[in-house]
C-alpha cells in the first residue's frame, strides 16, 4: 500500500508544485450555488459538462475515499508580450489537444496509483478549486480565481488537477475562506471591464470576456466593443490587476521558447485573414474552444481588438479583409473598426463599403461613418 508520503514524492518527480489531499464527501456549497444560479451555469451543460453531477465524486468513482489534488502552475516561464495582450494565459501553453506535458505527467500519475492498486480518475467537473481549498492548497480570490499558498509567490496562476481515488489518505486542513486583503477594496471588481464580477466571488459568465470570446453569440454588442478592448481569447485583466498577483508578475522569468516561437503565427493580421487550413493546423491545437465553423468569430474578435488599438497600420487588413469575407458578423465588426481607428484611409475604406453592403452591414458602415 502506497504512503501519502510516497504519493506527495511522485507528484513533485513529475513536477507539480504541490499535493494535497481532501475526502470524497460531496461539495454540498457548490451544489447549492448551482441550484441558485441555474441560468448562469446554462452553458456548461449545453458544452457537455453535468456540474451537479460533479458535485458529488461518487459519481465518479463510486468507491471514492479521497481526492488528490495536484497544483499544476502554468505561469512558469514569461509568455511573450504580443501574445498576453490578446490571449489569456492559461490558454497559452496548454496541451489538451497535444497531450503532450501536463497530460502526460496526469497519466503517469494515474498509472502509478494504478500499479499499486489505486483505483482512480481524473474528473472534468468536479469543482477542482474547492477540492484544492479542502485540502489546504490555497484560498479564494473575490474574482472567483484560486490563490495557491505555496506556489507563484501565492499567486493565481495555478490549475488544481482532482484525482478521485479509492483509498482512504488523511485529508490537509481545509484553508476555505477567501484570502483578499481588506485595503484591496474589490480592484478585480472594479477593473472587470464588462463588469462580469457582480460580487464578491459571484461572476456572470455570460458578460465575461472570456466567455464572450469564444462561445459568444452574433455580432458583439454596441456597449461591449470597447471595454473588451484588445482580448482575442479569453482575459487576464482581473488577475494582472490583483494585488496578489503583482509578487509573481514582478519576477524575471525565462521566456517560454515554445510559446515564443508561435507568435508569428498568432499575428493580429494572420488571424484575420486565415481559412480553416491554416487555423487547423497552426491555432487549433493550441486554442480550441472553437472549430473552422467559427472562424467567423475569431476574425471578429481581431478586428474588434485592431480597431481598440487605434493603430491605423491596420487599416489595409481591415479594407482586405472586408473584401475577402461574406460573414455579415465579421464585416460589421471591421466597418466599427475602421470607424474606431478613424482617419481619411479609413473613411475612404467606408464610403467604398457602403456601395457594396446592405442589412446589418450597411447599419455598420454608416453607424461608422457617422463616427468618423
Ligand atoms: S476574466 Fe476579464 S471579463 Fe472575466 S471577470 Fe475577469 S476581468 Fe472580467
Ligand atoms: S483584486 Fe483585490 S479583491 Fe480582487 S482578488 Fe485580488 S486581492 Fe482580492
Amino acid at each position: 500500500m502506497l504512503t501519502k508520503n510516497e504519493i506527495i514524492e511522485k507528484a513533485y518527480e513529475l513536477g507539480f508544485g504541490d499535493v494535497g489531499f481532501t475526502g470524497a464527501e460531496p461539495f454540498e456549497s457548490q451544489k447549492e450555488i448551482l441550484s441558485q444560479r441555474q441560468q448562469e451555469y446554462a452553458w456548461a451543460y449545453k458544452t457537455g459538462l453535468d456540474l451537479m453531477a460533479g458535485t458529488d465524486p461518487k459519481n465518479i468513482l463510486p468507491d471514492a475515499r479521497t481526492i488528490i489534488v495536484l497544483m499544476e502552475v502554468y505561469f512558469k516561464e514569461a509568455y511573450p508580450s504580443a501574445l498576453e495582450r490578446h490571449v489569456g494565459r492559461c490558454y497559452l501553453d496548454d496541451d489538451r489537444i497535444r497531450q503532450d506535458r501536463l497530460a502526460a505527467r496526469i497519466k503517469a500519475f494515474r498509472a502509478f496509483l494504478r500499479d499499486q492498486g489505486i483505483q482512480n480518475k481524473v474528473p472534468f467537473h468536479l469543482p477542482h478549486r474547492l477540492a484544492a481549498a479542502r485540502a489546504g492548497l490555497g484560498t479564494f480570490g473575490k474574482n472567483c480565481l484560486f490563490y495557491s499558498n505555496k506556489v507563484v509567490a501565492k499567486g493565481s496562476w495555478v490549475l488544481p488537477v482532482a484525482v478521485v481515488v479509492d483509498q482512504e489518505f488523511t485529508p490537509g486542513e481545509p484553508t476555505l475562506e477567501v484570502g483578499c486583503p481588506e485595503w484591496c477594496r474589490n480592484t478585480c471588481l472594479v477593473a472587470c471591464p464588462t463588469g462580469a464580477l457582480k460580487g464578491p466571488r459571484h461572476i456572470d459568465p455570460y458578460k465575461c470576456i472570456s466567455f464572450l470570446t469564444y462561445f459568444g453569440q452574433g455580432l458583439t454588442p454596441l456597449e461591449l466593443r470597447e471595454p473588451m478592448g484588445l482580448w482575442v481569447y479569453g482575459c487576464d485583466r482581473c488577475q494582472n490587476v490583483c494585488p496578489r498577483n503583482a509578487p509573481w508578475l514582478a519576477r524575471e522569468l525565462p521566456v517560454n521558447q515554445k510559446v515564443a516561437a508561435m507568435v508569428e503565427d498568432f499575428r493580429l493580421e494572420k488571424l484575420l485573414h486565415m481559412e480553416a487550413p491554416y487555423f487547423n493546423d497552426r491555432i487549433w491545437p493550441h486554442m480550441f474552444y472553437m472549430s473552422d465553423k467559427d472562424l467567423w468569430r475569431w476574425k471578429m474578435n481581431v478586428a474588434r481588438a485592431m480597431g481598440n488599438t487605434l493603430d491605423d497600420r491596420y487599416v489595409p487588413e481591415l479594407t482586405k479583409a472586408f473584401m475577402e469575407n461574406g460573414d455579415e458578423r465579421v464585416l460589421g465588426m471591421i466597418a466599427w473598426a475602421l470607424g474606431r481607428i478613424g482617419g481619411p484611409e479609413a473613411k475612404k475604406a467606408l464610403n467604398d463599403a457602403l456601395l457594396k453592403s446592405n442589412g446589418l452591414v450597411r447599419e455598420e458602415v454608416v453607424a461608422a461613418l457617422e463616427k468618423g
